[in-house]
């Protein structure tokens, strides 16, 4: 049951393809007639995040919102206005955090960078 519970959240989030908060997920979920609550649906996407199968970052507003994202190392822009989103890999910028951590005399074990501003289209 936990399992069927993941995998409904996975495909819904799948589904809606851009960074969606847990209330966005419950309706698009009810939508395809399955019954599984909201704070169900809730512990679920926390339960992914942690485990790494989805994303995870905080609207300006709070709202803490997740996406099924590439598994490679990436970093995220996020329109603050549309929430729409955008992955990016940038070598310059994983060589610049790594030289940053060196000044600080800090070994390096991971590191959460996101980006928050408009889009093109919200920016005009
Ligand atoms: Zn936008
Ligand atoms: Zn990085």
């Amino acid at each position: 049951m936990a399992l069927q519970t993941s995998s409904t959240v996975l495909n819904s989030l799948s589904a809606l393809n851009k960074f969606s908060s847990a209330q966005e997920v419950y309706s698009h979920i009810q939508k395809t007639k399955k019954n599984i609550g909201l704070s169900t649906v809730y512990r679920t996407l926390q339960k992914l995040a942690e485990s790494e199968e989805v994303d995870f970052l905080r609207r300006p507003d709070g709202e803490g919102v997740y996406k099924v994202c590439a598994q490679s190392h990436h970093h995220h822009l996020l329109c603050a206005n549309c929430g729409a989103s955008a992955e990016f890999q940038s070598d310059k910028f994983e060589k610049l955090l790594e030289s940053i951590s060196k000044e600080y005399g800090y070994t390096v074990q991971g590191h959460e960078a996101e980006i928050v501003g408009l889009c093109k289209k919200c920016g005009r």
